[in-house]
């Protein structure tokens, strides 16, 4: 019997210490030392598993996180990165080059990366909107070979039938990967809903302290090992001292995002009926509009939800200035509670004609959800709210 999340958090990638350490050690050296030239030749040659070289990811400290992490994700592979870009840009590179699209709203940094540069390399990207998805078949037939989506999005939480578009861009001969980070292994799992590959930002839930910076890929042993040339020659890979706070980190995983599922939930169904609030974005909401989609192919709703300030931009910006256990911080998934204002951060670069048409409004407000009490934060956002109304 395949053991439970919880327990693949804890107990994969630990390798057999001789010293008796329950955790993988932390190797911090670029290199190893072989007995013979023979035993090298194994390793170099792909012969034998080992230890090699740091950067090449052959550190026993770094392969223990990746069995972990594809562990974790139900993968039979996963490559770690330096950042959640150092893996998506390896994604991209080795296996996005007929064409990539993307679906939705992405991270500002994805969205650069897809509409400004991979195109000067010649690799053609479309973006779609959530309301062009019938564009997709025919970007599919003229050859597109990957199919890329976060789900849920950034701000708006615009949920992706995961399962049904594997089902469209397989019968085109495309792949697909999904942008797993708001959710986190924990909440949903695109591998076993027939994507090719999941990728995290491990900066977020993963790492979960806001004190790391790291990547993840997971997907079959074929396609992943594909990226492997790509991470090791631009230099991407996580250094090990990384690896190994993120391994700790992630024995900790469910019970993080567990709770702040829970805390989530409570926060959006308190605002729900706050008069400075037009409208609250959270798939755990039974009005939300993918609230079914969610409960098919979500196990919980996640950490992050989005507010819609009465009043506009101003009342929204007062809100965010005046919370105080809120931070006003543009990330997510860590232990602490954070608020951004899409406008002003991770959209800023949008026109607000743009922002519109993506469905952002400048009133929004998008909250991450920490592991303080869920009082103490509903009582924050009370008097944030309260102290709004107050304004002339
Ligand atoms: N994907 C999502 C959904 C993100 O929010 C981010 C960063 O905010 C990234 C990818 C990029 O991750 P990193 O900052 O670790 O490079």
């Amino acid at each position: 019997m395949k053991p439970d999340l919880s327990t693949r958090c804890i107990h994969a990638g630990e390798p057999h210490d001789p010293q008796g350490s329950p955790h993988a050690p932390l190797y911090t050296t670029t290199t190893f030392r072989f007995p013979s030239t023979a035993a090298l030749l194994d390793v170099v040659e792909g012969r034998k598993p080992g230890a090699l070289y740091t950067r090449y990811g052959l550190n026993p400290t770094i392969q223990a996180l990746e069995d972990k992490l594809a562990a974790i994700e139900g993968a039979e592979a996963a490559l770690a990165f330096a950042s959640g870009m150092a893996a998506e840009s390896a994604l991209f590179l080795a296996h996005g080059r007929k064409g990539i699209v993307c679906l939705g709203d992405a991270y500002g940094g994805t969205l650069e990366l897809l509409a400004g540069q991979l195109p000067e390399l010649d690799i053609p990207t479309r973006l779609l909107l959530g309301s062009e998805l019938g564009e997709l078949e025919a970007i599919l037939i003229q050859g597109a070979g990957l199919v890329f989506f976060e789900t849920p999005t950034n701000p708006a939480l615009e949920l992706f039938d995961i399962a049904a578009l594997a089902e469209l861009a397989h019968a085109h001969g495309a792949l697909v990967a999904v942008d797993n980070t708001f959710a986190s292994p924990v909440n949903q799992n695109p591998l076993a809903l027939g994507a090719d590959f999941a990728v995290h930002s491990a900066t977020k839930y993963l790492g979960g302290h806001s004190d790391l910076s790291a990547g993840a890929l997971m997907g079959s042993r074929e396609l992943v090992m594909q990226v492997w040339n790509w991470r090791k020659n631009l230099g991407q890979t996580i250094a090990p001292e990384i690896a190994s706070q993120l391994a700790r980190s992630l024995r900790t995983l469910t019970v993080r995002v567990q709770r702040q599922n829970e805390t989530a939930m409570r926060i959006a169904q308190a605002m729900q009926t706050h008069p400075g609030i037009e409208r609250v974005l959270y798939p755990g909401l039974p009005d939300f509009p993918g609230h079914d989609l969610a409960c098919r192919q979500m196990r919980g709703f996640g950490g992050m939800l989005t507010l819609e300030i009465k009043g506009g931009v101003e009342a929204a910006t007062r809100v965010a200035d005046a919370l105080r256990l809120f931070a006003l911080a543009p990330s997510l998934g860590g232990v602490e509670s954070l608020v951004t204002q899409p406008c002003t951060t991770t959209h800023h670069g949008l026109t607000p004609e743009e922002r519109a048409r993506r469905g952002i409004s400048d009133a929004m407000l998008r909250l991450s959800v920490g592991l303080e009490d869920a009082d103490d934060l509903i009582a924050d956002l009370n008097q944030a709210l309260g102290a709004t109304q107050e304004q002339p």
